[in-house]
């Protein structure tokens, strides 16, 4: 393979250097290596940057106002969240863990959305009395701890009420399902939501704002979304006059696909925003309603892309005639998405990038799970011990669903910007479980 290929398959704001190393942002990955060891996550923060304003570039030439919350979930950390506070986006947060380090961070709270299924009382006790920007409802028993909580707070919150609405997008199709099987929501079909809609207009501290749907996650089609948006202007419609419900906000979720391997081929930001815009007015013509307020919820397409795992390589073991295997030390610890979702993934060897000698390999994590592996059948220079491979497009769902199996450390968190590399979280120690441990001697 030549060098064309390799190239072709780096990221943005990739490059390699004289030394043949791989290099993100202006920061060569071999010095970060040597700085934080491995394995090592790195966030190339200007594609963060240049992603959120595409967002906001793609959404705003339309007459209806948008807004873009970062699903945080795909990741948080104290200083991506300090980071995103400058950015003017909105947040998602799912959890009181979540919604703790944003505020910690100083992400303003009028920001933030707080989403779920089961939002314990103390989390939405903490959301509430914080007076955060919105509250998604999930269900019947969150109505009630919201009621009251908010006559406990003596404050108003806003809420926009999620629907399960039957439509299902898969990468390259959806599917409308009748009955709506998800844990999330109200069901649209069997008139849950009309029930929901009927008890919070009667709270009075509950300001309902709008609808809520997320139809799923690495979509590249742009159909899904359009079903959607029909089926709730509609319904919103039925709802208006039957109950005066406003659809101020329609709400459509995230789910933009992005680029793992040359596999993928993303659709433009402009062609979802162009799809989802021209649904929301044509439907909304058709039903002789006000333009609603447009949200979306990106995680994985704004921090996907930006992320890149480095793990040192280990020990190696040919199977004749059937593979060979080559082991790096991190793996299902720190990137769970090929053992739970079959997830694929491509990458380099960071420090020769571009060498010509190469063999098909398959990428083994070090976790004691035979189905602990990275890539299988990937091409590479024949790869040597102490070689740093580099995977690719590892920034979303990565270190945010990162355990401590087989009490592996946490690896680092390394944001880069412009030639500057900065430690946003450091590498867990065993030091750090000691923390959490009682000693039996303890247990008098
Ligand atoms: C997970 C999730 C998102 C983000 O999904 P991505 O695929 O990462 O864009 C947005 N909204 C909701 C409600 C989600 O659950």
């Amino acid at each position: 393979m030549n060098k064309q290929t390799y190239n072709k398959r780096l990221m943005s704001n990739m490059s390699v250097n004289g030394q043949n190393h791989l290099v993100i942002d202006g920061v060569d990955t071999v010095d970060i290596v040597n700085k934080y060891g491995t394995p090592v996550n790195v966030y190339d923060i200007s594609l963060i940057k240049q992603k959120i304003s595409a967002f906001k570039e793609a959404f705003k030439n339309y007459e209806n106002k948008t807004q873009v919350a970062y699903a945080s979930k795909a990741f948080s950390s104290l200083a991506l969240y300090e980071m995103l506070a400058k950015e003017d986006v909105s947040l998602d947060v799912v959890s009181g863990g979540e919604l703790f380090l944003a505020l910690k961070a100083g992400f303003p709270k009028e920001r933030i959305h707080f989403h779920g299924n089961n939002k314990s009382y103390e989390e939405l006790e903490a959301a509430i009395s914080e007076q955060i920007g919105c509250i998604v409802i999930d269900n019947f028993y969150e109505i009630g701890m919201i009621k009251e909580l908010t006559d406990k707070c003596d404050t108003k919150v806003d809420v926009l009420i999620r629907v399960t609405p039957g439509v299902e997008a898969h990468t390259h199709e959806y599917i409308t399902t009748g009955q709506a099987d998800s844990k999330f929501g109200f069901d649209l079909t069997s008139g849950q939501v009309e029930t929901a809609i009927k008890q919070i207009k009667s709270i009075e501290r509950i300001n309902m704002i709008g609808l809520h749907a997320h139809i799923g996650s690495q979509i590249f089609e742009v159909d899904g979304y359009q079903v959607v948006i029909e089926k709730l202007i509609s319904k919103a419609k039925e709802w208006k006059n039957a109950y005066n419900f406003d659809l101020d906000v329609l709400n459509v979720g995230g789910g933009f696909g992005i680029r793992y391997t040359d596999e993928d081929a993303p659709l433009p930001l402009e062609e979802y925003a162009k799809a989802i815009m021209s649904a929301v007015r044509k439907h909304a013509e058709l039903n002789d309603m006000e333009l609603p307020e447009i949200w979306i919820e990106p995680g994985r397409s704004i921090v996907g892309e930006a992320g890149t795992s480095l793990y040192t390589i280990g020990t190696q073991k040919t199977i004749p005639s059937i593979r060979k295997y080559v082991s790096v030390d991190g793996g299902m610890a720190d990137n769970i998405r090929p053992a739970l979702y079959q997830a694929e993934y491509t990458g380099v060897l960071a420090n020769r990038v571009n060498e010509e000698e190469e063999e098909k390999v398959s990428i083994a994590g070090k976790a004691c799970e035979s189905g602990d592996m990275l890539i299988w059948d990937i091409t590479l220079p024949q790869p040597d011990q102490n070689d740093i491979l580099a995977v690719f497009s590892t920034g979303a769902y990565g270190y945010s669903m990162a355990s401590n199996y087989n009490r592996l450390p946490r690896p680092a968190v390394v944001f880069v910007e412009n030639g500057k590399d900065f430690l946003a979280i450091r590498r867990e120690t065993v030091q750090d479980y000691l923390k959490l441990e009682n000693s039996i001697e303890n247990w008098k």
